[in-house]
């Protein structure tokens, strides 16, 4: 499967985590998102006019019970690369603004 660039997280009652992941499979192109629980076999279809957090959360919260504190992060890993890309998108574009200039 692709990798994973965001995590929604609940907890239960009693404390126990749950996660469900966004996962981006590059092997399409364009690529595609993936919603994928790490506890069960869910992996709905991301074609739906809900939002995708609120459908994670549904699902934390009726399958695993964890209702309490639905939180989403961003994979570490994936907003270094971002932070990486865009300072190059932005002097790239600097560039060729000074060469239409010119
Ligand atoms: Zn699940």
């Amino acid at each position: 499967m692709g990798a994973a660039i965001r995590h929604f997280t609940a907890t239960t009652e009693q404390g126990q985590v749950f996660t469900v992941n966004i996962e981006r499979d590059f092997r399409y192109d364009p690529y595609r998102d993936f919603l994928v629980c790490a506890h069960c076999e869910w992996c709905p279809s991301l074609l739906t006019t809900e939002r995708i957090i609120d459908m994670a959360g549904e699902h934390l919260a009726s399958v695993h019970g964890a209702g309490r504190g639905l939180t989403q992060q961003e994979n570490e890993s994936f907003r270094k690369g971002r932070l990486i890309v865009l300072p190059i998108v932005a002097l790239v574009l600097i560039g060729l603004l000074f060469l239409l200039k010119g």
